[in-house]
């Protein structure tokens, strides 16, 4: 099912520091998604994209405003809460894959399941393994990140962010460090995750040609957004 609403923020400001040293890096969002959406975070450097998809996957609270997803109220949600509820329904892919280095592939993969749930289990390992075929990496399963391409590495990455079933996923630059090619097999990964299993996307980029794999666009400038605050339009890339 597609088009029912997940995220609603409202007036969510973020501050920094205090006195005359603050500093407001976002100005008060109105922003929301529905399921099965994918849409790029547009911006330039410094436009408040990264404190934004931080703020939404719960690792840093709003200074202000209304922050809620799939019917709970994050920002007045306790810390437990909060963390509990970013192990269930929300994915992460950053610019670095932040793979742990001495674990194999599948190993990375199971480790947001095995870490929620205090233990390994073959269900777990399973669905690792389903999701490593799913990103095209079945024969890589037992490989080291330091034995795989850059582009492979962000693949496992995906898989990870998607262990636990998440509704939506938020990657910050995902592909920022890949070459064109490399980055075209990330998202092309991401859109057809996107299509097949209705999870939603919000990637943020400052490349025009990334942005143009996504169906929504949302445009950030100056911690406000300039564009796209109201999503809902589910379908193929515009252009
Ligand atoms: P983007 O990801 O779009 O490049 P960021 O969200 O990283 O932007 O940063 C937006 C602004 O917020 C920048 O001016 C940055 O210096 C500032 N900023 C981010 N995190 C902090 C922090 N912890 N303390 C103070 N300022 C911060
Ligand atoms: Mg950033």
């Amino acid at each position: 099912m597609s088009g029912e609403a997940i995220l609603t923020v409202k007036g969510l400001t973020k501050r920094f520091g205090s006195g005359e040293a603050e500093v407001e890096v976002l100005k008060g969002i109105d922003f929301s998604m529905t399921s099965g959406e994918m849409a790029a975070l547009l911006g330039p450097s410094g436009s408040g994209k990264s404190t934004f998809l931080t703020i939404i996957g719960t690792l840093m609270r709003a200074t202000s405003g209304a922050h809620e997803m799939l019917g709970t109220d994050l920002m007045h949600a306790s810390d437990a809460e909060r963390t509990r509820f970013r192990s269930e329904h929300l994915g992460f892919v950053f610019q670095f894959h932040h793979l742990l280095p001495d674990l194999s592939a599948l190993e990375n993969v199971m480790m947001p399941a095995a870490a929620a749930q205090g233990r390994e289990t073959a269900a777990m390992r399973a669905r690792a393994s389903e999701l490593l075929d799913a990103v095209g990496l079945a024969n890589r399963r037992d490989y080291r990140p330091g034995a795989m391409s850059g582009g492979q590495r962000q693949r496992v990455a995906v898989a990870r962010a998607l262990i636990n079933n998440p509704a939506l996923v938020l990657a910050d630059e995902p592909v920022g460090s890949l070459d064109r090619a490399s980055a075209d097999d990330v998202m092309t990964l991401i859109r057809e995750i996107n299509a097949t299993m209705n999870t939603s996307f919000l990637i943020s980029t400052h490349d025009e040609y990334i942005a143009g794999q996504c169906a929504r666009r949302v445009e950030l400038l100056d911690g406000r957004i300039v564009r796209g605050a109201v999503g809902g339009e589910v379908g193929p890339p515009a252009g």
